[in-house]
Order: structure tokens, then C-alpha cells, then sequence
């Protein structure tokens, strides 16, 4: 069991690729961990701006081609999803 700073218990989310992610319940902070992340990170960014996200659909399949980035569709999905959460709480 691992605590966050404000106290908050953190709990894993679903494993995506090699990629670990944690969030905590009381203040919704997140941790993630993984070696494709600045990808991940990279393309979710991308995705999130207008006009982009046709370009990051085709980039992100191209590399799904190489079996290191098995799965970085997913997990791009799945931060994308984790952004709008975080657009939310800031408007
Ligand atoms: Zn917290």
C-alpha cells in the first residue's frame, strides 16, 4: 500500500503495455511509470489539440508495427482519457 502526500491512499489502474499507472483517491494525482512513456505522453498531448489527433491515429499505428510499442495505442487512449480528467478539475 503506497500513501500520497496528502495522505490519500494511491491505488494501481489497469496495466497498459509496459506501463504502470497510479492515482490517488483523495486529490486525483497521477504517477506513471514506463519506458514508452515520453511516447505515450508525446502523442496524448498531440491528440488533445484540434486537428491533430488524425495525425496521431496514423503515427501511433505505424509504430504499433514494431513490437516494442505493442499496446502504445492503448495507452495513449487511456491518457488522453486521464487529461480531459485533469481539463475538468482546471475549468
Ligand atoms: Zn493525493
Amino acid at each position: 500500500m503506497r500513501q500520497c502526500k496528502c495522505g490519500g491512499i494511491i491505488k494501481q489502474n489497469e496495466l497498459t503495455m509496459q506501463r504502470e499507472s497510479w492515482h490517488c483517491e483523495s486529490c486525483g494525482k497521477y504517477e506513471i511509470h514506463s519506458q514508452n512513456d515520453q511516447f505515450v505522453e508525446h502523442y496524448a498531448k498531440l491528440a488533445t489539440q484540434p486537428g491533430w489527433i488524425d495525425y496521431v491515429r496514423h503515427q501511433v499505428r505505424e509504430m504499433e508495427k514494431h513490437p516494442m510499442f505493442n499496446g502504445l495505442g492503448k495507452a495513449v487512449a487511456q491518457r488522453i482519457k486521464e487529461l480531459n480528467v485533469s481539463c475538468d478539475i482546471q475549468s
